[in-house]
């Protein structure tokens, strides 16, 4: 697996600070292969899908030929849907950030055409636009060709599953003979051969050749989630597997560090390892793996090349992998010297069909699993506990024990059993509400195929992370310990930001109702959709019998004491 870094690829400095900015590390296969192909000036057929790094494959060159002092469209990429054409516009102003005078501007139908034509006349150098809309504008004289000298077909297969065949085949035969054509396609099929003949001039194509590989035999599954869940999800995977060591992925160097930082702060022993970081600063981390110190490293792949640690329990992909050979690199990193190794992936919307094409490619099975809910995390943990328990009884003498334990249930009113449960609640840690509903397992890759792309749900709402997982807590470890001061308490309020409530408003309704000073009351942490809220612990009751049937900003509330050290 040869990496190349974008400092080797000749670019313009300034989109090179701006890749640098967006975190990747390295060159991505299909970018390594198309960028200095379209630099050269050829056509280029790229065969490869979202979530390979392809906008950037043919954002890149595209942006080094634009002349920011002509105000005239130079460029236009068309794209099969709204979506995509914005996504697409945010990725390229992205990679444009340091080029000043550049305009990049989506269009697709839907969107005002008054607006769109004003953004047009306003020197846009760029247009990201689906078929449809994109036709309108010509026939309008709102684009005008004469300067174009790019065109760009992003996802020419969906193009013409969504019936844009013609269209294509109009815009491609107005715009100027002299210019360059570039296609990206994750199929081949006939029509969209034949558009590659007759309107580009002796293209080349760049795919990515796949190697055979072995895959190791690990056990990998899968899980649906959306971006905002995406931590929450890992953290009770985390909690339910309790793997001693794994090792998490993520595709940029920013990721890496995010991830870092959020696993952190929710109490986990992680560290981030990539290219960024000094040779030192990497052997202290790996030292840390190494010893045990640091439970999960967070790379991205070319840092975690050359790893050498045997006994990784788990891996994360937390993003999917930009290839599928790094799938193959990633997950070999556990099950070595002959220990089970688990792989977790998570998805997110359209990534599920990169992961069936890597299921498909590398001849494996990635299973669908459902998000582990909390009772799911408890009923594992106290199974552990009460391994562990069985072990000491065998093992151990726990005489001293039993006369405690004696003494607590003559003296007090409760049974043997009464504080077996207490104790066993108290090494548990406390369980909170369940902020993401587990809801029924994602659907396994194969069912892709046999409902298709869009039948089988794209864009499907799968219901899950319906509450921001931010800032959410549930029992943990004693690692996990973020105790607010001690004659505090804490107050879950079921409404959060989302509901437009501020700050403000719950210091109003708590102050106000209870009668207590507003400056007693403590810090207050507003999520999405609820509030914690910290009050002093003498006035606590009170204040929960006078935010009874209160309302705020004319919403019913409801006030409860927040469960655990987190909340
Ligand atoms: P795409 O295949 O263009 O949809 O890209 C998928 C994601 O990968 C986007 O979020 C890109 O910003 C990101 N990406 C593109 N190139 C790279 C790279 N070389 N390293 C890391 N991430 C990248």
């Amino acid at each position: 697996m040869e990496t190349v870094r974008f400092d080797e690829l000749e670019l313009d400095d300034r989109i090179l600070r701006a890749v640098t900015d967006m975190g990747f590390e390295a060159a991505s296969p299909i970018q390594a292969q198309a960028i200095p192909v379209q630099m050269d000036g050829r056509d280029v057929v790229g065969q490869a899908q979202t979530g390979t790094g392809k906008t950037a494959a043919f954002g890149i060159p595209l942006l080094q030929k634009i002349d920011p002092d002509c105000r005239k469209l130079q460029a236009i990429a068309l794209c099969p849907t709204r979506e995509l054409a914005i996504q697409v516009a945010d990725e390229i102003r992205k990679l444009a950030k340091y080029m000043h005078g550049i305009k990049v501007l989506p269009i697709y139908g839907g969107q005002d055409i008054a607006r769109q034509i004003r953004g047009l006349k306003d020197g846009t150098q760029i247009v990201i636009g689906t078929p449809g809309r994109v036709m309108d504008h010509m026939r309008r004289k709102t684009i005008r060709c004469d300067y174009i000298h790019t065109v760009v077909m992003d996802e020419a297969d969906e193009m013409l599953n969504m019936g844009f065949l013609e269209d294509m085949e109009t815009i491609l035969s107005q715009l100027p003979e002299e210019r360059q054509t570039v296609m990206f396609s994750a199929t081949m099929p006939a029509e969209i051969q034949n558009i590659a003949r007759r309107f580009q001039k002796d293209p080349v194509t760049v795919k990515v050749v796949k190697k055979e590989l072995t895959v190791p035999k690990v056990t990998q599954y899968y899980y649906e989630v959306k971006p905002k869940t995406k931590v929450e999800v890992m953290c009770r995977l985390l909690d339910m597997y309790a793997p001693k060591l794994s090792i998490a992925f993520c595709n940029t160097k920013r990721q890496v560090d995010e991830l870092v930082q959020e696993l952190q702060g929710r109490g986990y022993f992680a560290e981030g390892l990539h290219g960024d970081l000094k040779q030192m600063q990497r052997d202290r981390v790996m030292n840390s793996f190494r010893s045990g110190t640091t439970e999960i490293l967070v790379a991205t792949d070319v840092a975690a090349r050359g790893i050498d640690v045997d006994n990784v329990e788990a891996v994360f992909n937390y993003d999917i992998p930009q290839d599928d050979e790094y799938y193959v690199h990633r997950i070999g990193r556990t099950g070595r010297a002959g220990k089970e190794g688990i792989a977790f992936s998570l998805v997110v919307g359209r990534e599920v069909y990169k992961l069936r094409d890597i299921q498909r490619y590398c001849k494996t099975k990635i299973i669908p699993q459902a998000i582990p809910s909390l009772d799911d995390i408890t009923a594992i943990k106290a199974e552990k506990i009460m391994e562990q328990v069985m072990d000491l009884i065998r093992d151990t003498d726990l005489t001293k024990m039993v006369n405690l334990i004696e003494r607590a249930v003559l003296t007090e009113e409760c049974t043997s059993l009464d504080v077996a449960a207490a104790l066993l609640k108290l090494s548990m840690g406390e369980e909170n509400e369940d902020i993401i509903d587990s809801g029924r397992p994602a659907r396994s890759l194969d069912d892709l195929d046999r409902y298709g792309r869009d039948g089988g749900g794209r864009g499907r709402r799968d219901g899950r992370g319906a509450r921001d997982a931010k800032g959410s807590r549930y029992g943990r470890d004693s690692r996990y310990d973020r105790e607010g001061r001690e004659d505090m308490a804490r107050l879950f309020v079921n409404i959060g930001k989302n509901q437009n409530i501020r700050p403000g408003d719950v210091l109003g309704a708590v102050a106000g109702e209870s009668g207590i000073s507003g400056k007693l009351v403590g810090s207050i942490d507003m999520y999405d959709n609820y509030t914690f809220v910290e009050v002093p612990r003498e006035y606590a009751d009170a204040v929960l019998r006078a935010m009874k049937d209160v309302k705020i900003k004319g919403k019913n509330v409801h006030v409860e004491k927040a469960n655990g050290k987190g909340r």
